[in-house]
């Protein structure tokens, strides 16, 4: 059987495309050398996958930042700003992806977004009404080329025409009807010069066909496609879709002369079904999506070969569920981690080496094979992996469990009176400058370099100082400054019974940012109480409240790689049952407000609509209430979330029956305040009067035009003051200029 890979990591097996990017950025090196750099990781990625066998690699999949703005770029969907900074080829794409400030001007980057479900981010391209649509660019060609040098005959991989409008922000009066037209010509021409090379394969990835789409959107592709389909120029054309399965489509793109389609069965719940009821044109060959792209854990043989054959499918090409990229290169890096772990895992290059063994034994009596037999010996239980104290109290869960009581108004008045807050209360949301010197402690006594003793007494100086700096600047709630995390799900992470950590298992967030997302192995939970020692310093130092300071568990699973052998619902309740130990130890040491953080939340929102509640916020809404449901009254629980698009999930967010949340809102022209008015919203709130992703310092005068814009939507005695997110990346001088203003502001209101 063939095999297929959607696409590979590409940051270098130790991270060279980040390390080589940051020192072209800081001027250390030159153009040439970055490109050697990336013209390496090209040729290594390309030959890993030529030696595990696998029959349809792709080209193109690299990026220097990402594959949607290298799609832009080749276009010509360039603004004009960018333009006229009058930048190399290669520092304007820097440019549209980092923004750029020099002596040729100040702009700043495109727009960035999640990719997906994914915690992938690419760059929003925009189309004003200048644009001139119009292939520009050769990268697809070239990679094809030097691919070809390297001694591989790649497929191409490109971002759909289709994707790519519905991806792209139309800043002028034009409209997708305007453009796709002259888009789809230039996609031909790409195609028949590929083809004129000698590509014989070109992938169109339209992962955006996986949403839920109406009939306008289902013309607009079938439009596209018969054109680009009626001009192949000689070269077979795959149709990938991943992500999710294409139910609103699939029935009209099996009609489509697509020579090749690849559909995900891993998160497409409806993929098998699909292919079922409406079959299968003989004439086109499968790309089953069934090693999973997104997740490390080993592939079920048992699994996948019985999909492969329900399917009743001919042709197949056996291939992975999505890019590779979501994963990290390989389990050679990791050489702390003891083989009892890693035999369950596989990452990319073990990815690979599924693949080919499925193809060697599939179609065949596999059952009775060695690598059959081999691979079932992994599920049969996993070493460390149960504890039945923590199955048995997620089994004891009752619905009582999920209800704090009083209800909110009634605490509201309690908390009020015990609190004996001001008006507009102020207070900032959890990290202080995460200073030079407070790395350094924590990496020495990482190392061994410090003792448990002297790494603890840093700390608690910090916290002490930084209480004292807050009372100077006259904030009402404090807090202790974070300094002990890192990370605030890996910090977590390490506290928890049930998680295994990586020491090189990266994943692309964006450009050259990574991250390492830990593994949820087993049953989670607490092994020893985790924060509270430092609370209880922090409090120990001031007559102020202190807020406690947690990360919630759906953040924490968001974060992590999940388990595949239990529900991601079970994980969360697991996860949920530990925060609430530290939650209960907190409030027993007197911290009577504890803000439990859900940035993430929103992420894993479903793709469609329609399963927003039943596949996600129906468990993970109730399991965050879980964490505080057995607080008293009078303690008073906050939640923070990193963004205000939630304009859509507003009564899920009020039903999280925190008493007070924070968010971001000053990016976002305060746009959510009047859907809370319009969802009568009851959850105190403090939507953040300024932005802390720059280092620009607000004016009192600023920050009062937030403040009275906010009390024209929300009741004076709801409205809390403090910035957008956590100061963990800000320089100290800003930030207490920042806050300083911020307290003279609340100040000013109040009179
Ligand atoms: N409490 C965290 C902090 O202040 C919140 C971080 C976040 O929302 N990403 O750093
Ligand atoms: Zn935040």
């Amino acid at each position: 059987m063939n095999t297929s890979v959607i696409g590979y990591p590409r940051i270098g097996k130790d991270r060279e495309l980040k390390f080589a990017s940051e020192k072209f950025f800081a001027g250390e090196i030159d153009e040439d050398a970055l490109q050697n750099v990336a013209k390496t990781i090209r040729r290594d990625d390309l030959l890993k996958q030529k030696e595990a066998g696998i029959t349809y690699i792709s080209s193109n999949d690299f990026s220097f930042y990402d594959n949607v703005l290298d799609t832009a770029f080749l276009f010509n969907v360039i603004p004009q700003r960018y333009k006229d900074l009058g930048l190399s080829e290669l520092e304007t794409y820097f440019a549209l992806a980092r923004g750029y400030q020099g002596d040729k001007g100040n702009v700043k980057a495109l727009a960035m977004k999640k990719w997906f479900n994914t915690n992938y981010h690419y760059l929003v391209p925009e189309i004003d009404d200048d644009a001139v649509i119009s292939l520009v660019g050769k990268k697809p060609v070239e990679e094809f080329i030097e691919a070809k040098e390297f001694g591989v005959d790649t497929k191409v991989t490109l971002v759909g025409p289709f994707t790519f409008l519905k991806l792209a922000k139309f800043t002028g009066s034009k409209k997708i009807s305007d453009v796709y037209a002259v888009l789809t010509a230039e996609y031909i021409k790409l195609v028949s010069l590929l083809a004129s090379v000698g590509a014989k394969t070109i992938e169109f990835d339209e992962p955006y066909l996986v949403r839920d789409l109406n009939s306008d959107d289902i013309d607009l592709f079938k439009e596209i496609y018969s054109l680009i389909l009626a001009n192949k120029g000689g070269a077979k054309i795959l149709l990938q879709t991943y992500f999710g399965d294409i139910r609103d489509i699939y029935s009209e793109i099996i009609k489509l002369d697509f020579d090749l389609i690849g559909l995900d069965f891993v998160e497409g719940r409806k993929t098998l079904e699909l292919v079922k009821k409406y079959g299968f044109p003989s004439d086109k060959i499968l790309v089953a999506g069934l090693v999973n792209g997104k997740n490390i854990w080993r592939n079920d043989y048992k699994k996948t070969l019985s999909v492969l054959n329900e399917t009743g499918v001919e042709n197949v090409v056996l291939g992975t569920s999505c890019s590779l990229l979501h994963v990290p290169y390989t389990l050679d890096s990791e050489t702390k981690l003891s083989s009892d772990y890693k035999k369950h895992f596989a990452f990319a290059e073990e990815k690979l080496a599924e693949l080919s063994e499925l193809s060697a034994i599939a179609g065949s009596d596999y059952e009775n094979s060695d690598i059959y037999k081999n691979n079932q010996k992994l599920f049969e239980g996993r070493k460390d992996s149960e504890d039945k104290e923590v199955q048995a109290k997620v089994a004891a869960i009752t619905d009582a469990d999920y209800v704090r009581l009083p209800a909110r108004e009634e605490r509201e008045k309690i908390q009020k009176e015990i609190l004996d807050l001001p008006l507009f209360p102020t207070t900032t949301i959890g990290s202080f400058p995460q200073t030079s010197d407070v790395r350094k402690n924590r990496q020495e006594f990482k190392k061994g370099l410090k003792s448990k003793e002297e790494y603890v007494e840093f700390n608690k100086q910090k916290i002490a100082e930084c209480i004292k700096l807050q009372e100077e600047i006259g904030l009402d709630v404090l807090v202790h400054g974070e300094y002990e995390r890192n990370d605030m799900v890996e910090y977590f992470g390490e506290h928890l019974n049930g998680y295994v950590f990586t020491e090189k298992a990266w994943v692309q967030s964006y450009g050259t940012r990574n991250v390492k997302p830990p593994i949820v192995w087993g049953d989670v939970s607490r092994k020893e109480p985790i924060t509270v020692e430092w609370s209880k310093f922090a409090k120990s130092c001031t007559n102020k409240p202190v807020k406690g300071m947690l990360t919630g568990p759906v953040t924490i699973l968001n974060w992590s790689f999940p388990r595949e052998d239990i529900s991601i619902k079970e994980s969360i309740l697991q996860i949920a049952l530990a925060i609430r130990d530290e939650v209960l130890d907190l409030e027993a040491n007197g911290i009577n407000i504890i803000q439990i953080d859900e940035a993430a939340l929103r992420e894993k929102l479903p793709l469609r609509k329609s399963d927003w509640y039943s596949e996600y916020l129906d468990f993970t809404i109730p399991a965050f209430r879980l964490v505080h449901s057995k607080v008293k009254p009078e303690t008073q629980i906050h939640t923070h979330m990193c963004y205000s698009e939630f304009t859509d999930i507003i009564p899920a967010i009020d039903a999280m029956d925190a008493d007070v949340i924070t968010f971001e809102a000053s990016r976002s022209d305060l746009q959510i305040l009047d859907s809370l008015k319009e969802n009568n919203f009851k959850t105190e709130v403090g939507p953040g009067v300024y932005d802390i992703h720059s280092p620009r310092v607000p004016s009192v005068e600023e920050i009062v035009n937030a403040l009275t814009k906010m009390r024209a939507k929300i009741e004076d005695s709801k409205l809390w003051v403090n910035p957008d997110c956590g100061l963990k990346t800000r320089g100290v001088e800003e930030t207490v200029k920042s806050l300083t203003n911020l307290v003279a502001a609340a100040k000013q209101i109040r009179g």
